[in-house]
């Protein structure tokens, strides 16, 4: 059924209690991509334009002992969205009791306050992560509607989302809105041909996801580390490339069902090392010598790559072609980029960390219609598995 959004919501001067995801990369107390501020500002803008007392709640790194609690303070993340706001937000430095309470208390129509890193309650208990029911009370008591537009988290019913979300009336935000339309159009009402392009490292990891996409791609890319257990499972020697035996069968199941619609690689970049300065050479896929690895795709497996993606319509990716972070081993997955690049109206969506981390390395973020904020949620979201966070929302 479908989830009441932010538009839905009656926030016009009410406390408004919003998850976002605030878990961005830090490097020497500095943050060093703030995407995810920039992703959920949609969302705080429009309940600052209606009045509302915003409180956002927000997870960062995990929580563990007293010195991930010094490394993960939330307190620079309000900073920096005060700058992007282009007004004060307030911080408190507790995640309970009178404090917070105070501070929400004061709040004063169309202000923003960010609270401690949720996770801070994990210390004894693992009270946020485990979903505690008491904690999710305490929290829904503060406000008067729950939105949530963290993405990234959505696949996990922490205290925050799903916790808060059973006690206050509720909907997404315009971020998980977009990842929605995006991600959830391009799988389940896709403009065809849909393409497919599934790699990384492990088959494990994203068996799940092939078997789902098998049933609704016309054709299933296979790239990454993942190629060489099919190549495996047809017979053939992958030296040391990265293989599961133990998903051997799984592999020759899907070569059996998928029949034509499964593109594999036909040559590959061995290493004698895994290392950017490894001796290379280009194999056909029949020729691994035993000794050595595959490490990206082969110029015509790209080729091919090409060929499949010329007249796509949809495409979904995850995975890398190959081990992209180093420099002779990222030409399968800029070839992907630049046949994506190409394409005039088709729908792309890139889903996966990893993935996501690739294009923008590359240079490509711009090329597609959507990348999205959320590594495992996209994996689950591409699984055809239901997100907790989203399904504690209330229906339309
Ligand atoms: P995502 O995060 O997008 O879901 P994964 O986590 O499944 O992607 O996989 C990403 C990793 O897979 C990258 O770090 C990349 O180096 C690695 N990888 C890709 N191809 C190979 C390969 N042939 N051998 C080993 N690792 C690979
Ligand atoms: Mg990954």
């Amino acid at each position: 059924m479908a989830k009441k959004t932010i538009k839905d919501l009656n926030v016009q001067d009410k406390t408004v209690l919003v998850r976002v995801d605030f878990n961005v990369p830090f490097q020497d107390g500095k943050i060093t991509d703030d995407n995810r501020i920039v992703q959920a500002l949609d969302t705080i803008k429009y309940l600052i334009d209606q009045d509302s007392k915003v409180v956002l709640f927000s997870h960062l790194g995990k929580v563990k002992t007293e010195e991930d609690k010094a490394k993960n303070n939330l307190e620079p993340v309000a900073k920096r969205l005060s700058e992007l706001l282009g007004q004060e937000v307030k911080f408190s430095p507790e995640t309970r009791g009178e404090k917070l309470e105070q501070l929400v208390e004061e709040l004063a129509a169309g202000e923003v306050l960010l609270v401690q890193n949720t996770r801070y309650e994990d210390i004894d208990g693992k009270k946020e992560s485990g979903n505690d029911p008491e904690l999710g009370k305490y929290w829904a008591s503060l406000g008067d509607v729950f939105v949530n537009d963290a993405f990234g988290t959505a696949h996990r019913a922490h205290a925050s989302n799903v916790g808060i979300a059973s006690h206050l009336d509720s909907g997404v935000g315009f971020l998980i809105e977009k990842e929605l339309k995006y991600i959830g159009g391009a799988v389940d009402n896709p403009e065809r041909p849909f393409v497919a392009i599934l790699g990384g490292a492990k088959v494990s990891d994203k068996i799940n996801v092939i078997t789902n996409l098998l049933d609704k791609a016309d054709k299933i890319i296979i790239g990454g580390g993942m190629a060489y257990t099919f190549l495996k499972a047809q017979g053939k020697e992958v030296g040391k490339s990265l293989m599961e035996e133990d998903r051997i069968p799984v592999a020759k199941e899907i070569i059996e069902k998928a029949g034509d619609k499964l593109v594999l690689p036909v040559d590959v970049v061995i290493a004698d090392d895994f290392a950017p300065d490894a001796n290379t050479e280009i194999v056909s896929v029949d020729d691994i010598p035993a000794d050595w690895e595959g490490l990206d795709c082969g110029p015509k497996t790209v080729e091919q790559f090409k060929e499949v993606l010329q007249d796509a319509k949809t495409v979904v990716w995850n995975g890398p072609m190959g081990v992209f972070e180093m420099e002779a081993f990222a030409k399968g997955t800029i070839g992907v980029c630049e046949a994506i690049a190409e394409l005039e109206d088709a729908n792309t969506i890139v889903g996966g960390g990893d993935s996501a981390a690739a294009v923008a390395q590359l240079g490509y973020e711009d090329k597609f219609t959507h990348i999205s904020t959320g590594g495992g949620a996209s994996l689950q979201y591409l699984e055809g598995k239901e997100l907790p966070g989203i399904e504690a929302i209330a229906d339309k």
